[in-house]
């Protein structure tokens, strides 16, 4: 062990560092360069100990700096060390577990030294040419991805001539380990990569099995974009005293800002909007339309229910625009309505809410648009509004941010009027602590209340009341009335979830309830694996994605009976695909898919 690796393991093991994705690493590089040493090399990836030809390489691929995740990681796992990463793609993760990875595997050896599970079959594949570009230096490695839907013989002779590196979807690896054609016994490393995303897909089982059969000295990695209970739980009983890295893209600084989703059929929207605000909103909001015409729509609806509203979308001239942002910020309007263009940039710290009252068009104009709450340190919300259809995207912003989406529903009455109960306490503590800005007012007022209390033989409670009452309005202060459309709106999304819950669900009422057609664009087949051989759609999911390359959402209903499943998939499925199917075994049954009638 060198020196600067002994000072490095002295260091602490957990660090959080807050970094941009690549390449514009190196503002923060400069937080783990005091953490970890003084002695840390002043760039570049020398110094942590690669060979000279690993160097060579790098330098040829054009990479001049480690990105913040490669600088935390690669000091750890050259020490052979336990690490759980948070990270999404982008960041430089493959590299950081990549190259420690390949710097430590013994020549000479005929089995294979590092194994990486990876949900997807494109990961997979992913992640092998990036091992082998970063092992060009070493042209004798062998790195080799096996996963479903292809075939076995190849993958077979491929291992029984040597392979160092298998990259592999679980389910593939443990067909492969338990037909012996895998042999771990030589394994020194194992890497988990999208340990969230596999245990979404149902891998966690397998995963565990190939945990479970690996020799007891070796080295786990597991990078996951979010970090569910599960692989919480996974991570712990799995990994030895692991280094901690957590990496969070700059622009989401996601742990300030709280974000929920609301399922709203599209004629409610409005309603349910209005509620959200009547509830949660207070410090300046910004919701986010996708067309100016809605832009105006809501405007329009807010300001007829007595808000303050003011709109930015692309009919708003320059100059205007910038009139308007200041509004926002001095607090004459507490409510923008915005289309993502006209909102790029916006950076208004009293914004404590932000509503996606439609779909952003991707990702990245998510995270963007939550990224406009929780500014300079404050704490923020962001509550997203979907349709029952759009509720399927909800997972791709989670990774995108990294963060958990919660379930949040309509508020009703009872959380609207504590949410006025709420502010109005607010106002009234505020207002009790301030003086008013000119003193022979604040005598004159004190004077008048004395009379009216004299004249009117009033308590001091009762002049208070008199105060409020005058503050609230003549409006009723709470809201009564007619609120079912909620209840009815929730009971369809408990029914549409137990629908689609693929863990669980109450078997009886699924077998009751007649199936709808599958959508356009799907054909529904038929498995012949159920509830007798305690399937959850979860497990149906992460095979057939597994086999056929499908990414998960691509996978639609799935309705489990007795004896059979239903599963809808896209339509044309190639006739190959078809095959390998009907032989997938899937809860120690084999999958015999047939189209359903
Ligand atoms: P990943 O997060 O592993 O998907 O990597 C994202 C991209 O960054 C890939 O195209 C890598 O080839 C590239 N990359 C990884 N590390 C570096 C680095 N230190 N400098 C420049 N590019 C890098």
């Amino acid at each position: 062990m060198t020196e600067q690796q002994q000072q490095r393991d002295d260091s602490a093991c957990a660090v959080d560092l807050s970094a941009s994705a690549l390449p514009e690493s190196t503002p923060n590089a400069e937080v783990f360069t005091t953490t970890i040493t003084s002695a840390e090399p002043e760039s570049g990836f020398a110094g942590f100990g690669f060979s000279d030809a690993l160097l060579r390489t790098l330098a040829d691929k054009g990479y001049s700096e480690p990105s913040p995740i490669q600088k935390a990681a690669f000091p750890e796992l050259m020490l052979g060390r336990d690490l759980v990463g948070q990270a999404q793609t982008g960041t430089g993760k493959t590299a950081a577990f990549a190259l420690p990875l390949l710097e430590r595997l013994e020549s000479g050896q005929k089995t294979p030294q590092a194994l990486v599970l990876a949900p997807t079959r494109e990961l997979a594949m992913q992640v092998a040419d990036s091992f082998k570009a970063y092992s060009a230096g070493h042209p004798h490695l062998k790195v080799l991805a096996v996963y479903g839907g292809t075939d076995f013989r190849s993958q077979i002779s491929a291992l029984k001539r040597g392979v160092d590196v298998v990259v592999g979807t679980p389910g593939r690896v443990m067909d492969h380990m338990r037909q012996g054609t895998l042999d771990t016994s030589g394994l020194r490393s194992l890497v988990l990569d999208e340990a969230d995303e596999m245990l979404r897909m149902g891998f966690i089982d397998d995963v565990e099995w190939i945990l479970d059969q690996l020799p007891e000295q070796r080295q786990v990695v597991l990078f996951s974009a979010t970090m569910p209970p599960e692989i919480r739980r996974l991570s712990k009983r799995y990994l030895k005293d692991p280094a901690e890295v957590t990496i969070r893209t700059k622009d989401q600084e996601g742990k300030r800002i709280r974000q929920r989703s609301i399922t709203v059929p599209m004629p409610h929207k409005l309603e349910a909007l209005q509620r959200v605000l009547d509830a949660c909103g207070g410090e300046g909001v910004i919701i986010f339309a996708r067309t100016k015409a809605i832009t105006l729509t809501v405007a329009e609806t807010l300001e007829a229910g007595g808000h303050q509203v003011a709109v930015l979308n692309g009919d708003v001239p320059q100059n205007q625009r910038e009139r308007t942002v200041e509004r926002l910020r001095s607090g004459s309007v507490d409510i923008l309505v915005a289309t993502d263009v006209a909102a790029r940039g916006l950076d208004v710290e009293r914004i404590g809410l932000v509503i996606n009252y439609d779909m952003p068009f991707d990702s990245e104009a998510y995270v963007h648009r939550i990224g406009r709450t929780g500014r300079a340190g404050r704490t923020g919300e962001a509550v997203l509004f979907v349709t029952p259809r759009e509720r399927r995207f909800i997972r791709n912003l989670e990774r995108a941010t990294g963060q958990p989406i919660e379930a949040m529903e309509v508020p009703g009455n009872t959380a609207i009027n504590q949410g006025r109960l709420d502010r109005l306490r607010k106002r009234l503590s505020e207002a009790a602590q301030a003086q008013r800005p000119e003193a022979d007012e604040q005598a004159l007022l004190q004077e008048l209340m004395q009379r009216v209390a004299t004249e009117l033989e009033l308590s001091p409670e009762q002049l208070a009341m008199a105060a409020l009452n005058l503050a609230i309005g003549p409006d009723a202060l709470l809201r009564k009335g007619d609120d079912d459309w909620i209840q009815n709106t929730r009971r369809n999304d408990r029914d549409r979830d137990r629908d689609s819950d693929r863990q669980s669900g109450d078997r009886r009422e699924r077998r009751e309830r007649p199936a709808r057609a599958p959508e356009e664009n799907m054909q529904r087949y038929r498995v012949e694996v159920g509830h007798r051989d305690r399937v959850k759609p979860g497990n149906l999911v992460g095979a057939i994605a597994g086999e056929t390359g499908l990414q998960g959402r691509m996978i639609g209903r799935i309705q489990i009976f007795d004896n059979h499943s239903l599963v809808d998939l896209p339509k044309g499925m190639p006739e190959d695909v078809f095959s390998s199917l009907k032989s997938l075994r899937v809860m120690n049954r084999e999958l015999q898919i047939s189209q359903a009638s």
